[in-house]
């Protein structure tokens, strides 16, 4: 038997760090706008967008998610053909699992987020990777997607059947060239994923002109949607390999299992979206924001790892000195966080002190200074 008294924990449940400033790469670009959040408390119910259904997601024209499918976002993204997903990982697996087989070999780029290794494993594949330039800079060079696929060939006799890059990767906010890697793969004939979980709906972005066969966007990661909620977008080529339809129920695509994201995430994105366009004009300001932000840390000796000067919001920080203090003060690693906190900042795991990633997106100007002089005031108080 389940208790009331068991119960009563989940009944009011409070967000704790929703009234701080969260420099947690993760939820940065998720935060829904105000209209958005309205939305949601109009449509959060399950399957709310469903009532004028005719048999499929993409389909529905009231709410107008039909237009925003096959309209709005194509133009957005400059893509023949989007779909909806879950998520990223899920657009990932999608991919993956209609273009592979198993045993086949993906090629990937060593700084590639953990859900594209377990994408890969579900679909039994094999992956080589694309090794990334080691400390301090963490970079894959474009050029040596020839070699890896090189090796593949020699080792397996076989080419791989798919080439992902991240962009830019989740650890370092490194962003290569992605036309680059989109021309390797085509040389060799191989379809082109881009990852681009922390590109799409933060910064410009063309499908086209980059020339990849596959794109990846995050709904709740960065395009302000409660989510879980991704995009896909593809070639008109692929749409036959991606979507194709059950011999039972004609309309439905197998690989979506018929419809994805069925109520709050398809609706908050729609509401956030135009919010995105418009913020995506403002992205020179976000990376301009990020450098002052990696130079101030420099200055007290916080040093930050990945492509400098940098061209993302997201950045990877290394202290010697943060460690050291970590070493002799009686909350250990956890100090860090207790001290930023007792300042309104959240979004440092907490216990970390050496390595630690964090973004500045869409932070105002005052909360910038105010986490600049945090990091200052912290370094100098011990
Ligand atoms: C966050 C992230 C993902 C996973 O995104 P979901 O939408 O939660 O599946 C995949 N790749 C990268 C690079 C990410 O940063």
């Amino acid at each position: 038997m389940i208790t009331l008294n068991e119960l009563r924990k989940f009944q009011n449940l409070k967000r704790e760090h929703r009234k701080y400033t969260n420099i947690d790469p993760l939820p940065r670009g998720g935060i829904i706008y105000p209209n958005a959040r309205k939305a949601l408390q109009e449509w959060g119910d399950g399957y709310s967008v469903c009532d004028f259904c005719t048999g499929r997601l993409d389909l529905i024209k009231n709410p107008p998610i039909f237009d925003f499918i096959h309209e709005i976002l194509p133009k957005f993204l400059d893509v023949d053909v989007i779909c909806i997903t879950h998520g990223a990982r899920e657009g990932i697996f999608a991919v993956m699992h209609s273009v592979c087989k198993s045993g086949d070999t993906i090629v990937i780029d060593s700084n590639a987020h953990y859900t594209t290794y377990v994408a890969a494993e579900r679909t039994r594949s094999k992956i080589k990777e694309v090794p990334n330039s080691g400390y301090p800079e963490f970079k894959i060079k474009e050029e040596d997607y020839t070699k890896v696929i090189e090796e593949v060939k020699k080792e397996t006799g076989k080419l791989p059947t798919l080439v992902l890059l991240t962009y830019p990767d989740g650890n370092y906010g490194n962003l290569s060239d992605a036309k680059k890697v989109a021309e390797i793969s085509h040389e060799y004939n191989i379809p082109f994923l881009l990852n681009g979980a922390y590109a799409m709906g933060r910064m410009p972005i063309s499908a086209k002109e980059i020339d990849c066969d596959f794109i990846i966007g995050s709904g709740h990661k960065s395009m302000a949607s409660s989510g879980p909620i991704g995009i896909l977008g593809m070639k008109k080529k692929c749409e036959n390999v991606i979507l194709e339809k059950s011999k039972y129920f004609k309309i439905k695509e197998i690989e979506l299992l018929g419809c994805t994201s069925r109520g709050a995430g398809i609706i908050t994105m729609m509401a956030s979206f135009p919010h995105v366009v418009e913020r995506i004009e403002h992205w020179k300001e976000e990376v301009k924001k990020a450098r002052l932000f990696s130079g101030q840390l420099e200055k007290i000796g916080i040093k930050q790892l990945g492509e400098k000067p940098h061209n993302h919001d997201l950045m990877f920080f290394e202290s010697q000195k943060l460690y050291d203090i970590s070493k002799r003060h009686k909350q250990r690693g956890y100090f860090l966080y207790h001290e930023l906190k007792k300042k309104g900042i959240v979004g440092i795991k907490p216990g970390l002190t050496k390595n630690f990633k964090l973004s500045t997106y869409l932070l105002t100007e005052k909360e910038l200074k105010t986490v600049i002089d945090a990091f200052k005031d912290i370094i100098a108080k011990f």
